[in-house]
């Protein structure tokens, strides 16, 4: 009879020991996609604005709830140096990346001849140039070790317009064509690049630009929410966090190695229409 050894029962989490970087995760999608991550193994990079003492509690919730490191960085990421300081600080604290998660993002809501000009700018650095410079700050660890995820929170707006979101929908269509760059640069060296595209998430984002989109198209926040906001999602529901945390998790995992360069639409079929 051969020896019938006994094994130890590996931690079975798939990400386990791979260090994620999530821009924006202080709240909302990214938060969600944090909490995915985590759940699946990964050590945490947390990153965006809020409350310090509502960001240190989901830090340590975030250790507690999934047994993971936990780090956070509140790098402005309008500013391209504090980009390059956060990946730097994440590589130094947490250790090289492997996963990053483009997901920070602001909106304006208005026609382009009242656009304000400072709001071009912020929404062009933060959801769109802020994505390549994190990228270009992780990939070369990412090559080195041949395994890297760069996971872009784009939206529907990156493949479909939408009147009076201008600088988002420009932003949003850049990070669809930087996405495809990254991924055939990535491609020969086990690094990914993908973008989520989500349609209407509740969030703080979407509910701030309730009162806006009301007043920049004369109808009351009802209207907005049914007639506009969930016109064109065919399921006539919200997309939520947890849904867009698991499908980035999917991305991270070795299951998503062939899928690279690739907008995935997750809008209850908005962009079907
Ligand atoms: P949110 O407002 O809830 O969260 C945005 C996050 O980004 C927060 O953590 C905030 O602090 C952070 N942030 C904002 N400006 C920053 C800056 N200058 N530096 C660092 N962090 C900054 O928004 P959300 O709805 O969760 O959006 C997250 C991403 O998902 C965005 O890129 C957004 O465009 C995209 N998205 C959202 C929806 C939606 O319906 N909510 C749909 C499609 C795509």
């Amino acid at each position: 009879m051969p020896e019938v050894k006994a094994t130890t029962r590996e931690n079975p989490r798939p990400l386990r020991g791979r260090v994620a970087v999530v821009t924006g995760s202080t709240s909302g999608i990214g938060l969600g996609v944090a909490e995915a991550l985590a759940a699946q193994g990964a050590s945490i990079v947390l990153n965006g604005f809020g409350d310090q003492v509502q960001i240190e509690d989901i830090r340590k919730s975030l250790a507690r709830t999934h047994d993971v490191a936990t780090f956070y960085h509140g790098a402005d990421l309008s500013q391209r140096d504090a980009v390059y300081e956060m990946m730097e600080y994440a590589a130094r604290e947490a250790g090289e990346v492997d996963i990053l998660v483009n997901n920070a993002g602001i909106q304006h809501v208005a026609p382009i001849e009242e656009f304000p000009l400072e709001k071009w700018d912020a929404i062009l650095a933060i959801n769109l140039s802020s994505a390549f410079h994190a990228t270009r700050a992780a990939l070369p660890a990412m090559k080195r070790r041949k395994y890297g995820r760069v996971i872009n929170v784009a939206s529907a707006h990156g493949l479909v317009g939408s009147p009076f979101k201008s600088a988002y929908v420009a932003a949003k269509h850049g990070v669809l064509g930087l996405t495809k760059v990254v991924a055939l640069e990535g491609a020969e060296h086990g690094v990914t690049c993908n973008a989520i595209c989500p349609g209407y998430v509740l969030t703080p984002l979407v509910e701030r630009q309730i009162p806006d989109t009301a007043k920049a198209r004369g109808i009351s926040e009802e209207q907005v929410v049914r007639d506009v906001l969930l016109a064109a999602q065919a399921t006539k529901q919200f997309v939520t966090t947890q849904q867009v945390g698991a499908l980035a998790a999917f991305l991270a995992s070795d299951a998503a190695a062939q899928i690279t360069g690739a907008a995935l639409p997750i809008d209850g079929g908005w962009t079907a229409h």
